[in-house]
């Protein structure tokens, strides 16, 4: 086995190239790959043998947790009868036409249709494109621009990469910047100023917001995008007030609504989905991760009918939509989702999520959240987050090169539980398996003060 790990680990320094990850230290040999072979609940193993609790579901996708035999042999059994036809000019699966059907009875109200691609990103690439076509339809030709948050993250594509609001994701690759723009993140600990209330706050975002909208000219701005509760960029849920203000701002200037859920759809918030939690009223809503747990690439745009009404204007003005991928509804990711989507129900996953959430989240207040270096525990359902702080209690943050978060992350992993030292910020993220248990979570938060101490 040894013998066998030696070798591939040179086969993969000399040929595998990795997302997101350091191209030099890789290169060189001073990070070698953990080779992942295997995975039961939320344990997985690598092929050494060595055991971790895995407290980010994969990156934040695995929500059934690992195993699941149900899903397994609906991949199993589709992948036999027909592995593959094309979703294009009206064809369907059993699958595929089930699974839209499943969606839109667990999707907020007034969502009509499902767009199905494979990632997270080709979505909301979906959703530009529709943004766009349907002011073209609605003779409004120069509603165009969308509007993102410093810190949201919406994915690596070319538009997508530029309406992610972190710096890594934009670093030399000239996305293009117009005709997407960034407004304040709803980051109350590191953006609020001390005097403000979270309401005042959201206030201050949404105003913000509007004098966006009105510098540009309401007549431009097509689209608002956001992630119900910010993930990549830091784990943050939304200051008091914040979506219905913002919502607000969208209605009176005729500006749609994107809910980015590829985190928060199914389950992970404690409800179906995240819009929901919050009240938010999207237009359009993104989905990927939790919709196949992961078993399988998936993602979708979920249309509202108000968007749907006018897409079906445009195809009887300009004919068939000139959108589509080879994989879009493929036949084994969506048997898939039928699968996990019956598994969340059957495990009553939604309802742990929420309520062991609360606890691993207590627990964790309780383990770290007086340390003088923890500036914030927070978080929401079975998402978690601490940020570390140089000093809490005037806010002063670490150095970035000091690495404060990549290095608990790593003490904690050599310690057998998997976090994530998000990109920008001191911040340990967690963001478990639905399926966590109390017993597991006492663990995750065991270790985790072990590690903060050994750092810190
Ligand atoms: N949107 C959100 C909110 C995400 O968190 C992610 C990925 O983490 C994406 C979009 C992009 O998804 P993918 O990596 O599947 O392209």
């Amino acid at each position: 086995m040894l013998e066998q790990s030696n070798e591939l680990s040179a086969w993969d320094r000399d040929h595998f190239f990795h997302p997101s990850t350091h191209m030099g230290t890789h290169a060189r040999g001073e990070s070698p790959a953990r080779i992942m072979a295997g995975g039961e609940g939320v344990t997985v193993w690598d092929n050494t043998g060595k055991k971790s609790i895995d407290a980010f579901a994969g990156l934040y996708c695995v929500n059934v947790g690992y195993g699941r035999q149900k899903i397994a042999d609906a991949i199993a059994s589709q992948a036999k009868n027909l592995a593959y036809y094309h979703a294009y000019v009206g064809h369907g699966t059993e699958a595929s036409i089930t699974l839209a059907k499943m969606i839109i009875d667990r999707a907020p109200k007034g969502m009509s249709r499902v767009y199905f691609g494979l990632s997270g990103s080709d979505a909301n690439e979906t959703n530009i494109k529709l943004i766009w076509y349907y002011n073209n339809v609605l003779g409004r030709p120069e509603k165009k621009k969308i509007i993102s948050r410093w810190r949201g993250y919406h994915g690596s594509g070319v538009m997508t990469g530029s309406l992610t609001g972190l710096e890594l994701f934009h670093n030399a690759f000239d996305l293009p910047r117009a005709p997407i723009m960034h407004t304040e993140a709803p980051y109350y600990f590191r953006r609020a100023d001390r005097s403000m209330s979270e309401e005042q706050f959201s206030q201050y975002c949404a105003d913000k917001l509007e004098e966006m909208i009105l510098a540009e000219g309401p007549d431009t701005v097509a689209a608002f995008i956001g992630e119900p509760i910010l993930g990549t960029g830091g784990i943050v849920p939304p200051p008091a007030g914040y979506w219905q203000k913002i919502q607000a701002v969208l209605n009176k200037y005729d500006v749609l609504l994107v809910a980015d859920e590829v985190v928060t759809g199914f389950g992970r918030l404690g409800t179906m989905f995240g819009s929901d939690h919050y009240g938010i009223k999207p237009d359009l809503i993104t989905i990927a991760k939790g919709l196949t747990s992961a078993y399988a690439p998936l993602s979708g745009v979920i249309v509202s009918d108000k968007v749907w009404q006018v897409l079906v204007k445009g195809s009887d003005k300009l004919g068939s939509l000139g959108h589509g991928w080879t994989y879009s509804a493929h036949p084994i990711c969506v048997a898939a989702g039928v699968a996990n989507l019956e598994l969340i129900d059957e495990m009553d996953l939604v309802k742990n999520a929420g309520e062991t959430g609360a606890y691993f989240r207590a627990e964790l207040v309780k383990a770290v959240g007086g340390h003088k270096h923890v500036g914030e525990v927070r978080g929401d359902g079975m998402l978690a987050a601490v940020e570390f702080v140089k000093d809490r209690d005037d806010r002063v943050f670490f150095d970035a090169s000091l690495k404060v978060g990549p290095q608990i992350a790593t003490a904690l992993a050599a310690n057998g539980v998997i976090g994530r030292a998000m990109p920008q910020g001191d911040i340990l993220g967690f963001a478990p398996p639905l399926c966590l248990t109390r017993e597991e979570a006492d663990t995750i938060v065991a270790k985790t003060a072990d590690a903060v101490k050994s750092v810190l």
